[in-house]
């Protein structure tokens, strides 16, 4: 049996296309969101794929959820819990922040979903990621400091900038394991949060995102990749 691939914020957009598609390919599959009560897809998906996919409670900014996500998920997977792969895509964007009106609400939760959450849930699940495991972080170019040429969407920058640091200290923390840690950009993709002008479909994008993480080697740990495989720079 292969080891489970753990996917956050997998009730809609990129999350629930990396579950599909996994499930697909015959892969087991932990898809957690806020609230699965109401996450329709994924429970049609579960039914459809009986033992393959364990939908659980997690909101990656709450502390106490992913303290309880860490005491279930032995619990749920019953005999083997390992995780071979964690998808860190959970992440929320606040548009139509103004220079003069901002305030620290969207930077707090921008921080706290998009740096704070992937970190600490990486650090809780690291004894349950077997070694050589892969962790993708869903990063974004607009989060590159050199690529940054004009004012706009500075929480998500911003905290996407510091989300691909939390990536290099990762990597550095896992790195005697073998565990290989990135920072992924899928591409301008139509999701709620690209929009419907997007360039990009969720299934071209998990597709090449899924072929990069497939690929990665111990070398690449550390890296900011985009959804074909190219370095993007910091
Ligand atoms: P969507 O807005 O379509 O979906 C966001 C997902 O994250 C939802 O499932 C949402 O759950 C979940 N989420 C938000 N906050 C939390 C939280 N606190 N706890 C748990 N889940 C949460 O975004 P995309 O699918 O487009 O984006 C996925 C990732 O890709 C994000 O990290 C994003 O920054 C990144 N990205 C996307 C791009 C794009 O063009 N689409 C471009 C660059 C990067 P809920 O339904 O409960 O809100």
């Amino acid at each position: 049996m292969t080891h489970w691939t753990l996917v956050t914020g997998a009730n809609r957009g990129l999350g629930l296309e990396f579950v599909r598609q996994l499930l697909a390919d015959g892969a087991r599959v932990v898809a957690t969101c806020r609230h699965p009560g109401k996450a329709t897809a994924l429970n049609n998906l579960a039914a459809e794929h009986p033992g393959h996919l364990k939908v659980l409670p997690l909101d990656v900014g709450d502390a106490r959820s992913r303290d309880e996500l860490v005491r279930e998920w032995p619990l749920a997977a019953g005999d083997d819990a390992r995780i071979g792969v964690l998808i860190n895509n959970a992440g929320v964007l606040h548009s139509g922040e103004r220079f003069g009106t901002l305030t620290a609400d969207t930077l707090d939760d921008s921080l706290r979903t998009n740096v704070t959450g992937p970190l600490l849930l990486t650090q809780a699940l690291a004894p349950l990621l077997v070694d050589g495991a892969r962790v993708a972080n869903l990063s974004s170019q607009l989060g590159s400091i050199a690529n940054t040429a004009r004012f706009g969407t500075p929480s998500y920058a911003i905290s996407k900038a510091a989300q691909n640091m939390a990536t290099v200290q990762l990597a550095h923390a896992l790195r005697e394991r073998g565990i290989v840690v990135v920072a992924l950009h899928p591409g301008w993709v139509q999701t709620d949060m690209g929009g419907a002008q997007a360039s990009e479909v969720p299934e071209d994008s998990v597709a090449g995102l899924r072929k990069v993480i497939d690929g990665l080697g111990p070398d690449d740990s550390g890296r900011f990749l985009d959804w074909t495989g190219a370095t993007l720079p910091w």
